[in-house]
């Protein structure tokens, strides 16, 4: 009875079309037929049975649009408008199918690519390209979500191999991938490291997640990992902190942006395709006044989605994106998108819950956008950008390096390695002043981490005063800079306060707290409070009146 709903009504008012490419009208038209083609005729069946659509993935695979841009290695040639343009026509046929090329290209594929060795790209990424092999990226845990920065999952180093240890969630493709890419912390250092896990590797164990509400056609797992073997070359040269891993998550932001916008153009198309056939009191839906004020406002949300995505696409393509504008694009758009779906929902009435009018599939699909990534906050990762690269070694096994925290230039110090351990000495003393008490606790096989606070020894002052949140937050964007996920933290006299600061502010960093402030200092802490870390220690603070030395 009615016809086409679904079918791309090629919605364009602002002539976005003229603004792009012969090679990006070609990977849109090739994924736009597809979408209209294959997708659409099939996929409400496997949306339904939550089967994942395996002869829709060999058909993809020919269209060679898999790669997100990523140079040689037998990926497709694509611009981040052309990556933008599949993201968003496979997203506006199917969520699932958008979030399976997601996982396969924007994370596994961009993991190795922006982190693998030379032989590891060789190895997995023209297969991968080609839908030959497939890849996950596994880093979210069942303790872990928004805060995976503070993730569980052990690596050991045993000889030439590393062993892994822990539990992950999530994680799309797990059960069906060729090589995983597993996050996991260095029991050594306390950094976080990337790993390729093979399929068929002892040990890792991956369970298909049920009873999924969205994206039903596409599976993800839950994982142990049971003293998983990994020889050293799998482990990804180039990740040797979380920042590393939040560079990868970083350039999804770009996809997931466009992927909304597919979502609510298929919605809003569907909207208009069915109301200009859906006859109530003897006349078109289209033709009443409230009908078309809901659709133009709908169109306008797409519109002003399809302008942020042309923006973002350009601004990488001149390498001014900034992470704040991807977030803000990212925000934008699945936020509309999700309401978009909803006023579409509404217009089809009650067909509106039906797979075969496609709304609700996508309303369904586009919840789970909404879902909070990991990404590190933008100020943080901005921070990052101003670390002096070039670290100086001192004559007594220190390194000394000047990073950019917060505005302020901090002068500081590594000693040796060990698990990391970050001393925070009162506020006047300069980290030369506790170089001998560094070295013993260097001597005890800690990476003893010092700096000297702003205005004091070699580091530049505040340019307004600061109270302790904003010294506290010095102390973590220095951590950022230097590459510090999480650590032991000792404060000593007004370094105990500044601690319990930084452990209240960014628990999930702080893995053991010693706070020992002085005569004043002490005051301020509150020894009855609930610790803010989960093995506080606070020694000092009931020393009456004196000193904690
Ligand atoms: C379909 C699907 C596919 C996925 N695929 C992958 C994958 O392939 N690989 C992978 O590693 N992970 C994957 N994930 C995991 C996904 O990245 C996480 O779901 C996400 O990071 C959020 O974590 P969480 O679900 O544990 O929610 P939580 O972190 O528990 O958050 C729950 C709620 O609390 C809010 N919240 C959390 N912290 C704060 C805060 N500080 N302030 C205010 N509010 C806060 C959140 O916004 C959210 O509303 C997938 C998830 C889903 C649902």
């Amino acid at each position: 009875m009615y016809e086409n709903i679904g079918r791309s009504l090629g919605t364009d008012y602002f002539r976005i079309a003229d603004q792009l490419t012969r090679e990006e009208l070609g990977y849109l038209r090739r994924t736009r037929e597809f979408v209209d083609d294959e997708v659409l005729p099939v996929i409400n069946g496997y949306w339904e049975r939550a089967e994942f659509p395996w002869p829709l993935v060999e058909k993809l695979a020919k269209l060679e649009i898999v790669g997100d841009g990523i140079e040689g290695y037998g990926c497709p040639p694509m611009s981040p408008i052309a990556t933008g343009l599949v993201h968003m026509e496979l997203n506006r046929g199917d969520g699932s199918l958008g979030t399976f090329v997601g996982v396969q290209a924007g994370l596994a594929m961009q993991s190795i690519a922006l982190l693998g060795s030379a032989e590891q790209k060789q190895r997995w990424l023209p297969g991968m390209a080609r839908l030959e092999k497939l890849g996950a990226f596994a880093l979210t845990e069942p303790l872990h979500g928004s805060d995976s920065v503070a993730l569980e999952t052990s690596a050991r180093r045993d000889g030439g191999d590393w062993v892994l240890g822990g539990a992950k969630k999530w994680i799309g493709n797990g059960t069906i991938a060729d090589v995983i890419v597993v996050w996991a912390r260095d029991i050594a250092d306390g950094r976080v490291k990337g790993f390729l896990v093979e399929k068929g590797t002892p040990g890792y164990d991956a369970k298909r997640i049920d009873g999924k509400g969205s994206l039903r056609a596409v599976w993800q797992a839950e994982i142990t990992l049971s003293d998983v073997r990994v020889p050293e070359h799998s482990r990804l040269p180039g990740a040797n902190s979380f920042k590393d891993t939040g560079r990868v998550l970083a350039g999804t932001r770009n996809a997931v942006a466009w992927a909304a916008l597919g979502h609510a153009t298929a919605a809003y198309e569907a909207a208009v395709a069915y109301c200009r056939q859906r006859r109530q009191f003897g006349k078109p839906l289209v033709s009443f006044q409230i009908v078309q004020d809901k659709l133009v406002k709908m169109l306008a949300e797409v519109c002003s989605m399809q302008l942020y995505c042309l923006r973002l696409g350009r601004l990488i393509e001149e390498g001014r994106l900034t992470d704040t504008i991807a977030a803000i694009a990212k925000m934008n758009n699945t936020r509309k998108a999700r309401q978009v779906s909803f006023e579409a929902r509404d217009l089809l009435g009650g067909n509106g819950i039906l797979l075969d009018f496609h709304v609700m599939r996508h309303m369904a699909d586009i919840s789970r956008r909404f879902t909070p990534t990991k990404a590190p906050k933008p100020s943080r990762l901005s921070s990052w950008a101003g670390t002096s690269p070039v670290p100086a070694r001192s004559r007594d096994g220190r390194t000394i390096r000047f990073v950019d925290a917060d505005g302020v230039r901090v002068r500081t110090s590594v000693r040796d390695s060990g698990p990391p351990l970050l001393l925070i000495t009162g506020l006047g003393a300069s980290l030369d002043l506790g170089a001998p008490f560094e070295r013993e606790l260097a001597a005890r096989g800690m990476q003893v981490v010092s700096f000297d606070a702003p205005g004091i020894g070699q580091s530049s002052p505040y340019r307004w005063p600061q109270r302790m949140p904003g010294i506290a937050r010095t102390v973590e964007r220095m951590l950022d800079a230097l590459g510090y996920d999480r650590i032991d933290v000792l404060g000593v006299s007004l370094g105990g306060v500044i601690a319990q600061q930084f452990a209240h502010q960014a628990p999930y960093r702080v893995r053991r707290l010693i706070s020992v402030p002085n005569g004043f200092s002490m005051m301020t802490c509150d020894p009855g409070a609930r610790p803010a870390a989960p093995s506080m220690v606070t020694v000092g603070s009931k020393a009456a009146g004196g000193t904690a030395r």
